[in-house]
C-alpha cells in the first residue's frame, strides 16, 4: 500500500517535471554520444586587422549537427555540458580539431578556441594544449585560448596557474566577452591575459549611444596602457568598423566581415580573401 503510494507520488512529480528540465536531460544523454558519432562540427569565423581588414585568423565556434534537431547552437548545449565532464570531452576535441585545421592554413593565420573555465577545474588543460600542439605540429603562437570572464571567479587560483602554464608555451590568452561580468577590471589584475575581446553588446550599442562609444574608447585606451591587444566582436556595420578602427582597436570580428564558415565556405574564403594576397606580399618581400 505504502509502496503503491510512493510510486504514484513519483509519477506525479515526473509528470510535473517541466518540459525544460526533461529537454535538458534528453540533450545531456544525446550529447554523450555526439562526439563519438561525429556530430560536433567547428565553424570558423574570420578575425580581421582593424587597419586593413585583412584576415589575421579564425575563431573556432562549435555546433552540434544533431540528426533530428539540425544545427544546435553552443548556447543550447555548452551550459549542459558544463554541468558534467562532457565539457572536458568537448574542449579536448575542439582544441585538437582546431589545431589540425589551422596547420593547413597559411602560416600567418591564428586559430582561437573557446574554453570553459569549468574545463580548467576538471582536467589538466595545459597537458591537453601541449598534446594538441605536438600532435598537429601547429606552432604555439598560432593558437589562442579564449575564456569568458563570467566563469573565472569560481576557482581563480587554479585557473591563473593553468593559464600561466599555457601562456608560457607561447599560446595567446584572451578574455572573451569583456565588460559583461561583474569584475572585468579586477580580472585584468589577476589573470595573465594578452588580449581582450570586447563584448558585442558594446559594439551594438555604439551605433546610437554616445556613452557606449565613450566606454569603447576607454577600453581601447586601457588596453593600450596595459599593452593588451584589443579585439571588438559583433561588428555588423561599416560605421561600427570605422569607429572601432578609429579608436585603435587591433582586430575586428563580425557579420560585416564574415559569418562563421563551415568546411565548404572556409576553403573558399581562404582562396578569395587570403591566398590572392600571398603573391603580392612575396613580390614585395623579394623587391626589398
Ligand atoms: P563568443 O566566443 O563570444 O563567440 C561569438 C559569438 O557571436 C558566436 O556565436 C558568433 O557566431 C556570434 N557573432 C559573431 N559575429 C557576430 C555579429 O556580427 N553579430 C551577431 N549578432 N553575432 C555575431 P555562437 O557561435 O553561437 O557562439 C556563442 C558562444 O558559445 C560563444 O561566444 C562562446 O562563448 C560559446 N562557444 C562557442 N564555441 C565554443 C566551444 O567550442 N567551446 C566553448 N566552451 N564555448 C563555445
Ligand atoms: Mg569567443
Ligand atoms: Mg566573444
Ligand atoms: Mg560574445
Amino acid at each position: 500500500r505504502a509502496k503503491a503510494d510512493g510510486r504514484s507520488v513519483y509519477r506525479f512529480f515526473e509528470s510535473q517535471m517541466d518540459s525544460e528540465a526533461r529537454e535538458r536531460r534528453l540533450l545531456e544523454v544525446e550529447l554523450r554520444d555526439a562526439i563519438k558519432n561525429n556530430e560536433l562540427v567547428l565553424y570558423y569565423q574570420p578575425l580581421v586587422s582593424a587597419e586593413d581588414a585583412r584576415p589575421t585568423g579564425f575563431e573556432a565556434l562549435v555546433r552540434w549537427n544533431h540528426p533530428i534537431r539540425g544545427l544546435v547552437a553552443p548556447a543550447e548545449f555548452i551550459p549542459i555540458a558544463e554541468q558534467s565532464n562532457l565539457i572536458v570531452d568537448i574542449g579536448d576535441w575542439t582544441i585538437e580539431q582546431a589545431c589540425l585545421a589551422a596547420v593547413n592554413w597559411p602560416e600567418h593565420l591564428t586559430v582561437a578556441v573557446n574554453l570553459s573555465a569549468k574545463h580548467f577545474r576538471r582536467s589538466d588543460i595545459s597537458v591537453v594544449v601541449k598534446r594538441a600542439l605536438a600532435m598537429s605540429g601547429l606552432a604555439a603562437p598560432r593558437l589562442e585560448i579564449e575564456i569568458t570572464e563570467g566563469l573565472l571567479m569560481e576557482n581563480p587560483e587554479a585557473v591563473v596557474e593553468k593559464l600561466g602554464e599555457i601562456r608560457a608555451l607561447g599560446v595567446t590568452i584572451a578574455m572573451d566577452d569583456f565588460g559583461t561580468g561583474y569584475s572585468s577590471l579586477s580580472y585584468l589584475l589577476k589573470f595573465p591575459f594578452d588580449k581582450i575581446k570586447i563584448d558585442r553588446s558594446f559594439v551594438d550599442a555604439s551605433s546610437d549611444d554616445e556613452v557606449a562609444r565613450d566606454i569603447l574608447k576607454a577600453i581601447a585606451s586601457l588596453g593600450k596602457t596595459l599593452k593588451l591587444k584589443i579585439t571588438a566582436e559583433g561588428v555588423e556595420t561599416q560605421a561600427q568598423a570605422e569607429f572601432l578602427s578609429g579608436i585603435a582597436c587591433h582586430q575586428l570580428q563580425g557579420f560585416y566581415f564574415a559569418r562563421p564558415l563551415d568546411h565548404i565556405d572556409l576553403p573558399h574564403y581562404l582562396l578569395t580573401h587570403v591566398l590572392p594576397q600571398a603573391p603580392a606580399l612575396k613580390a614585395e618581400a623579394e623587391a626589398k
